[in-house]
């Protein structure tokens, strides 16, 4: 990389650092994210000069509320609501609502950054954000996050809109408490504006397909960058950690390519099920009875549950599909599955590798799906969802499901293409926040400083 650009780099995320201090989730994104653009800050100084990163690292907004809401004994308890609304140069915000008692401004920051050059890979018109609260909504009933959802949209609904900004679920955010948050905007905003949030029930404008999009998404690019390669899923073995909404769509579509899943996961330990996993036993734990994952090994005794998180990565897989969280694999965990055999990761969760796990990826040369492309699916189809609200008209599952494989493949070979152009061949890093950044950057250089 040139001396200036090296330079410039290394000055700017300096000033991230003094200005996010105590956030390193989001220092992390924004380091990933900065280093490697060094190939088009070199060839295109006009973003330099007009402060393209500079003012794409800092959000337009960042709102923060409080939440205070009673629980069944009558006991009142206050949360903190954030919405990151980070940048709107190609339409208006979009980006999910996360319930997890880990969420801090860092966090939300982070996942709204991403969001911005993940929502410009779809080719859809959508900015960027992210939003959520510390709220943990696990062993609560339904009536507490009712109340305390209603108490959460009391405050964002002012902020939000279907041309202003558009959430949609994300950990601990699920149709339920999309549904919820939609009819308290609904019942504040005296209006049916079913545009203001995807993610939603079919009966009220939900679109068929979002459910499945960030898993099956993921399956798709994965198998974009196999059939480079002249491989598939079938018949490799594959762990998939976590077992919410986007494990469950993923472990569906691997073995409907005929991949065996072996492993899947939740925050108290993993199953490994040396038959493959039997996933209507895991949707039905999960999605419906809200079991923990370790109930799986009283049905399948030929399965195994071992405690904590990390050990999922022991497993040996040819494919692996991080559907978890952040920072679930660091460089242990990523050399130890390069060294049992690993030919390619997809990560459908946000930024579940650290850094250092990444450059063990790009290292050992295995096909590598990083997050803003390789899990893009979901808020794909959210923009189809806000397509169908304002046309008011619903595709079929099959054409959205259509739309979502066209749109992965697109995202696949624009990131490849611009490794390509700018020197780094087949890194998916390099290619798809290049990509990403461009169609923002230049976005923002035609709408002005602003
Ligand atoms: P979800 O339905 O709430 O499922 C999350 C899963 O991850 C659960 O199995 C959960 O286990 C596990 N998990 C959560 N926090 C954890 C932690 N700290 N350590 C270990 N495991 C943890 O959420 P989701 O929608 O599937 O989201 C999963 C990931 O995908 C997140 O990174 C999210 O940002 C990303 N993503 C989601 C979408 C989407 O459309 N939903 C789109 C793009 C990216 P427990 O049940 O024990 O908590």
């Amino acid at each position: 990389m040139p001396i200036e650009t090296k330079a410039y780099i290394e000055e700017l995320y300096e000033k991230v650092e003094k200005r996010n201090p105590y956030e390193p989730e989001f220092q992390q994104a924004v380091k990933e994210f900065l280093y490697s653009l060094a190939p088009v800050l070199s060839k295109h100084p006009e973003y330099i000069e007009a402060a393209i990163l500079e003012r794409m690292v800092e959000p337009e907004r960042l709102i923060l509320f409080r939440v205070p809401w009673v629980d069944d004994q009558g006991k009142v308890h206050v949360n903190r609501g954030y919405r990151v609304q980070f940048n709107s140069a190609l339409g208006p915000y979009k980006g999910g609502i996360r319930f997890h008692p880990s969420v801090n401004s860092s966090i939300i920051k982070f996942l709204g950054f991403e969001q911005i050059f993940k929502n410009a890979l779809t080719g859809q018109p959508i900015g960027g954000g992210k939003g959520g609260s510390d709220f943990d909504p696990k062993g609560k009933s339904d009536g507490e996050i009712m109340r305390f959802v209603q108490s959460f949209m009391t405050e964002l609904y002012r902020y939000l809109g279907p041309d202003v900004d558009v959430p949609a679920g994300d950990i601990g955010v699920g149709a339920k408490e999309v549904g919820y948050m939609f009819g308290q905007y609904k019942r504040i905003r005296g209006a049916y504006e079913n545009g203001v949030l995807t993610g939603k029930g079919l009966t009220y404008g939900g679109s068929l397909g979002r459910k499945e999009a960030t898993g099956y998404g993921t399956v798709y690019f994965v198998e974009e960058m196999l059939r480079s390669k002249d491989m598939s899923f079938e018949g490799r073995t594959v762990v998939v950690s976590g077992s919410g909404n986007v494990a469950i769509y993923a472990i569906e579509k691997a073995q409907e390519k005929g991949a065996k899943v072996v492993a899947c996961s939740d925050s108290g330990g993993y199953i490994y099920d040396p038959e493959g996993i039997k996933l209507d036993t895991v949707k039905r734990l999960k999605e419906v009875e809200k079991k923990r994952i370790s109930e799986y090994v009283k049905e399948h005794p030929q399965a195994q549950y071992h405690p904590g998180c990390s050990g999922i990565w022991s497993v040996p897989c040819h494919i692996a599909l991080p559907c978890a969280t952040q920072n679930e694999i660091d460089e242990a965990s990523a050399k130890l599955l390069v060294a049992n055999g690993l030919i390619a990761l997809g990560e459908g969760a946000n930024m579940p590798s650290t850094l250092e796990a990444m450059e063990v990826y790009l290292q050992s040369g295995i096909l590598y799906g990083p997050a803003k492309a390789a899990n893009a699916g979901g808020v794909a189809v959210s923009a189809l969802e806000m397509a169908q609200n304002s046309m008011r008209y619903a595709w079929t599952f099959e054409e959205v499901d259509q739309k979502l494989q066209v749109i992965m493949k697109n995202i696949y070979e624009n990131s490849m293409k611009a490794s390509e152009e700018f020197g780094h061949p087949g890194n998916l890093v390099v290619g798809s926040n290049i990509a990403g950044f461009v169609k923002v950057a230049d976005t923002m250089l035609a709408q002005g400083v602003v």
